[in-house]
């Protein structure tokens, strides 16, 4: 049986990265088993699996910053985030995590990251299990 639940998720900074592995593990029915798919519904963040320690998600913020330059960009014309979009399109939108007997079945050093690009905002992510 398929199951699919939104939750909230507020991020603090105009670039962070949010451990929302509990968030999610949460949406899980007990007796669930088969694949998990988060997707976070947003142009300007992204969703990655890592190790959440916490210089690392320092680095994975400097990191995602160094790849694409903040200024000089067509649609900041618009709304002055085109470096966040981008930052977005390269880190992708979804992950996708097995899931035995109601439990995300990741590894020993992983956890779901959603990767703020342009808050500080709530961010809606989607979870599917089937
Ligand atoms: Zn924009």
């Amino acid at each position: 049986m398929e199951t699919r639940t939104d939750i909230e998720i507020s991020t603090g900074d105009r670039e962070t990265v949010v451990d929302i592995t509990d968030e999610v593990a949460a949406e899980l029915p007990a007796d669930a088993t088969g694949t998990c798919t988060v997707f976070v519904r947003h142009t300007t963040a992204g969703l990655q699996i890592n190790e959440p320690e916490p210089r690392l998600l320092g680095d994975i913020e400097h990191a995602v910053k160094s790849l694409v330059p903040a200024d000089g960009w067509d649609h900041d014309q618009l709304d002055g985030n085109a470096d966040a979009h981008l930052r977005s399109m390269l880190l992708g939108r979804s992950v996708t995590v097995p899931v035995i007997d109601g439990e995300l079945d990741l590894g020993t050093w992983q956890a779901v990251l959603l990767v703020e690009c342009d808050g500080p905002r709530t961010r809606t992510v989607t979870v599917v299990v089937e």
